[in-house]
């Protein structure tokens, strides 16, 4: 591409919104414009990138016979309706009439369509197992629309589903495409890493996620040296259950008191009262969860993981419950609430961490009253709701948990039957029965890929590119092109690097050197070569690799080879 016919302006100015630096560069390299909040144009420069990295994941998905098709980005009310999700997706769903008042919504995703059309398709076991792919804008009203393509309301998204006929199989299917990924973004050229992922109401440890490191991104990760690595959402930590005791562990069980404390009503104020750690008390929740209230026991020093507990419910609508409501509910002000003698007929759940306090305090369910020396309580139902903070420990190997954030850039889940059921996808056994199928889906999302890759990869002077995905991989630079010299020169190496395959942008402006070195820097393409007066003397080349900032010369027939064992 000749610079002086491309569709790119550079821009000094960042766009006042940005927050982070993707963001920003994506905008000042005239990659992406903004439409209205969350919704964005690709110019040229990103589109190539957008198309390279849908070209990497479309010969990877085909290298396991995945095949692609193509599904409509409207979606009828009625199947919807099938799998239950015209209700809980809420109002993230975009939702429309057609002429007739028929109601119909704009794909967020796409399983009741390929579940639909493959319950019509397939008959016999003899016809599973398989996967298919798309690539396809997907719709979703998200309720904060930010960091420019990261988080948008219309994003492309690849997405695939796995069709098998038993879970051992399905398994196997997760499997290939867990590797798939791993393949993907590897060849991105991106630095990113695995996590257990929060499998919603299916539960079970199928759910990963891939997730590009770096600083800014969304996503909280908990990882250890030994290889565990868990989205905070799902993280789990090894606790120390030991009731607190500075001279030994053994710590003997005294007899339950009830003590006045009045006007104490938060942990910190009791245990100063009481001079009692934070980690000896059984902090008593309630929790608003779908129109139901639930009370929560968990340690003093910890915190309610509330995914793991909207997970555990299969709750939509979760949050703590209000001063009023507390009040409504137990008859008992907000403070002195505890587990012993709490109104009948109330769901409690503990969280795991209370099971082995010794001598706990907690609320007597009394104004300015608490229990001292708790240690026997009545309730069945323990749960893993803990969100995991620093310190702790890995559940597998002991060592102190790290914590760092990333940019989550794919998903891969095992769906079981979830959709397969209420959809009616079934086949006919090698017996001749009826069974379901057993789905999973995978999906990437290809413009958050290029935003990550952004994110992830750039200096004080602009993008600095993998070369798998650069929108442009030379950058040939004429720094003079009124030299008439120079400029046939120029045309002759673009039009032979261009022979060999590679992007050239080729900077034909009449712009000075600085100009065109700086645009070229900004626009993060891997190597420029500049061709300058010096040629004229010495017949060499410069060659500048963006990512290190080296320059090296070469001759004509040098660059050719050198350019062949590049590697980035
Ligand atoms: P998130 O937690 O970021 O909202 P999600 O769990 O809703 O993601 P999935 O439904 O698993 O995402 O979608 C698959 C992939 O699509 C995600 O891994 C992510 O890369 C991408 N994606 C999801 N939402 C958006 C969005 N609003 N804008 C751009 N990409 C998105
Ligand atoms: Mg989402």
């Amino acid at each position: 591409m000749k610079y002086s016919k491309a569709f790119i302006k550079t821009m000094k100015q960042d766009i006042g919104e940005a927050e982070i630096v993707s963001h920003k560069l994506m905008h000042r390299t005239s990659m992406v414009r903004k439409l209205a909040s969350g919704i964005y144009e690709w110019l040229p420069l990103g589109h190539r990138v957008l198309k390279k990295v849908e070209n990497i994941i479309r010969e990877e998905m085909d290298k396991v016979s995945a095949q692609e098709i193509s599904l409509p980005a409207l979606q009828p009310k009625e199947l919807w309706e099938k799998s239950g999700r015209w209700e809980i997706y809420g109002k993230e769903l975009v939702r429309l009439k057609d002429r007739h008042e028929r109601d119909f919504c704009l794909g967020p995703t796409h399983e009741e369509v390929i579940t639909s059309l493959v319950a019509d398709i397939v008959d016999s076991y003899r016809q599973l197992p398989f996967i298919l792919y798309q690539f396809q804008t997907k719709f979703r009203d998200e309720i904060r629309p930010r960091f420019g393509i990261m988080r948008s309301r219309e994003f492309l998204m690849k997405d695939a589903y796995s069709f098998d006929v038993s879970d051992e199989s399905a398994a196997e299917s997760y499997k290939i495409m867990y590797q798939v990924y791993e393949n993907i973004f590897k060849r991105c050229g991106l630095g990113f890493c695995v996590v257990e992922a929060n499998s919603g109401s299916i539960g079970g440890n199928f759910s990963h996620e891939f997730m590009v490191m770096a600083d800014t991104g969304e996503s909280e990760i908990a990882s250890c040296e030994c290889g565990y690595a868990a989205n905070i959402e799902k993280a789990v930590a090894l606790m120390d259950y030991d009731t607190p005791d500075t001279d030994n562990n053994f710590v003997k069980k005294q007899e339950m008191q009830e003590i006045l404390t009045p006007d104490k009503k938060t942990i910190e104020e009791v245990s100063e009262f009481l001079n009692i750690e934070s980690k000896q008390f059984i902090k008593t929740l309630v929790y608003y969860a779908d129109k139901d209230y639930i009370v929560i026991l968990v340690r003093g020093d910890r915190t309610i993981n509330e995914i793991k507990l909207a997970t555990y419910l299969d709750a939509l609508d979760l949050r703590l419950a209000t001063d009023e409501e507390i009040m409504d509910i137990t008859g008992v002000q907000k403070g002195f609430l505890g587990p012993i003698g709490l109104r009948k007929g109330l769901r409690v759940i503990a969280e795991e961490s209370i099971g082995n306090i010794k001598n706990a305090v907690s609320g007597a369910n009394k104004k300015d009253y608490h229990f001292i020396n708790i240690n026997e309580i009545d309730i069945e139902e323990y749960v893993d709701l803990m969100l995991v903070q620093e310190h702790d420990k890995c559940i597998k190997c002991q060592k102190e948990l790290n914590f760092s954030r990333g940019i989550e850039v794919g998903h891969i889940f095992k769906l079981g039957m979830k959709y397969s059921l209420p959809l009616g996808a079934e086949f006919l056994n090698d017996q001749g029965k009826r069974n379901t199928i057993i789905m999973g889906c995978y999906g990437i999302g290809v413009s958050r890929v290029v935003a990550a890759a952004v994110e992830q990869n750039h200096d004080d002077k602009g993008i600095v590119w993998p070369w798998a995905i650069a929108p442009y991989q030379i950058g040939l630079v004429c720094v003079d092109i009124r030299n008439k010299e120079l400029l046939e020169l120029s045309e002759k190496l673009y039009a032979d690097l261009n022979k060999e395959g590679y992007d050239v942008l080729f900077d034909d402006r009449k712009e000075r050197p600085g100009v065109k070195f700086n645009d070229m820097e900004l626009l993060g393409v891997p190597v420029m070569i500049i061709v300058g007066k010096k040629y004229l003397k010495t017949n060499q080349l410069e060659l500048k690799i963006r990512k290190t900032g080296e320059v090296v010369e070469k001759n004509l027939v040098e660059i050719f080879n050198f350019l062949k064992y590049l590697s980035f």
